[in-house]
């Protein structure tokens, strides 16, 4: 099906860098070259405007008030829930949630959906490369009803065993949850598949979008995905606002989250009931800079394209590979076919934090250690990697400016 964010539009980079204020820096009286963008990517000008704007001229908090700027203030937020609704196909707007980000949706689920389904004896099924977000709430879960974590497998090229998804499917099991794209190696899981598979049984699918969404066109009908989250600052927007996207079949029978105003139809000491979706989850005042920051950031990656942010990112990871891949000594961790522009590795015996702060004095941004994925370093018995992450602002000669480095980095250090 086309939608309004197919429109394939050749990428000008030199024009699209200019759009990040940031990008003009100098670290270290070195030009900065940013590439720790899954950690969090940089903002364009135009989200940074839309929240000045909103502070400048139409703050005011939301649903409560009769008087014009409160008015004016909900309707940007509840256009921004549209917008994100058409960003992801969603069916419904009320089956967006807005949360503080892909960690707070995955609570909101694990701890919803946990009171109203799990019970003890039950089983949730997550995958050996989860970042900790998608493992931690499912085990305090686990622990307050009594259920039990199975894990799919890795191979040594970082990719999911699918066959083991069979193996541990039971008639116990109550929800799969597992990333769309890995934050350490980079791989594109099968979603589609192991969505299909999971439907066979009744089981519902969470994806963990957080580094997908930055990156491809996301359709959570064409998925058929149960429940899909993603975070507002991975995808060029602000920090403390992210989405958790549900069917209204699930969500209509799961109990609130957190609990206060907004979100009530009326309290008494002895009873409350509550809203209809989404407000039933949206208790307090909301991140509502931070809704319309993120409506400027999907107008922003609409601007651009999400097939040509694709096109332009497959060549970039095609490009990284062939310039990680003469380096000696470099081994890479995450060597899926299907992937995207994150790539772990280590160099030699050096410890990936003297890689990564030597890379710093050349005014390139890494990240170091183990992302947040302790299972997946295990699995690899490794305790960390360095990770370079691109995105559509990055050139080239970045990734040219990175090989030069690990080359110093091994120079100096081996
Ligand atoms: N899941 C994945 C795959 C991630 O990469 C991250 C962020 N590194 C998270 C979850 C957590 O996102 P946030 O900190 O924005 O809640």
């Amino acid at each position: 099906m086309e939608t309004e964010f197919d429109t394939v539009v050749s990428l000008d980079v030199a024009e699209i860098r200019a759009d990040f204020p940031i990008l003009g820096r100098e670290i270290n009286s070195q030009p900065l070259v940013y590439l720790d963008n899954a950690s969090s990517a940089q903002r364009p000008r135009a989200v940074i405007d839309a929240i000045s704007n909103y502070y400048e001229n139409e703050h005011s908090n939301v649903h409560r008030g009769v008087h014009k700027l409160s008015a004016e203030a909900t309707e940007k937020y509840e256009h921004a829930r549209e917008k994100v609704k058409a960003f992801i196909n969603a069916e419904h707007a009320h089956e967006i949630i807005w949360t503080r980000g892909t960690t707070e949706a995955i609570n909101l689920v694990a701890s919803s959906f946990g009171r109203q389904f799990i019970s003890e004896g039950d089983e949730i099924i997550l995958t050996e490369m989860e970042h900790h977000s998608n493992i931690v709430p499912w085990q305090l879960m686990c622990e307050q009803h009594g259920a039990t974590l199975k894990v799919i497998p890795v191979n040594d090229e970082g990719e999911l065993i699918p066959e083991e998804l069979d193996k541990l499917l039971t008639d116990r099991t109550k929800i799969i949850a597992l990333t769309h794209v890995s934050n350490t190696l980079g791989t594109l899981n099968p979603v589609k598949e192991i969505i299909r598979e999971a439907h066979k049984h009744d089981v519902p699918v969470l994806l963990d979008g957080a580094q997908a969404v930055p990156h491809m066109p996301v359709d959570v009908q064409d998925l058929d995905v149960d429940f899909y989250t993603f975070s507002g600052h991975k995808m060029f927007g602000p920090t403390g606002i992210g989405v958790l996207y549900g069917k209204e079949k699930w969500l209509e029978q799961m109990p609130p989250y957190h609990g206060g105003g907004s979100q009530i139809k009326t309290v008494t000491f002895e009873k409350t009931t509550y809203e209809d979706l989404p407000n039933k989850f949206e208790a307090g005042t909301p991140h509502i800079a931070g809704a319309i920051g993120l409506e400027a950031a999907i107008d922003y990656l609409h601007q651009i394209g999400m097939d040509g942010i694709s096109e332009y990112e497959a060549e970039l990871t095609g490009y990284a590979l062939e310039k990680l891949g003469e380096i000696n000594d470099l081994r890479l961790i995450g060597t899926s076919a299907e992937r995207t522009s994150v790539f772990s590795f280590l160099v030699g015996d050096i410890h990936p934090y003297d890689t990564g702060t030597i890379l710093d004095q050349l005014g390139i941004a890494v990240r170091t250690g183990h992302h947040c994925t302790e299972p997946l370093m295990n699995r690899f018995g490794i305790t960390g990697t360095v990770r370079a992450s691109f995105v559509f602002y990055n050139t080239k000669e970045e990734i040219d400016k990175l090989a030069e480095g690990i080359h110093k980095v091994k120079e100096m250090l081996s």
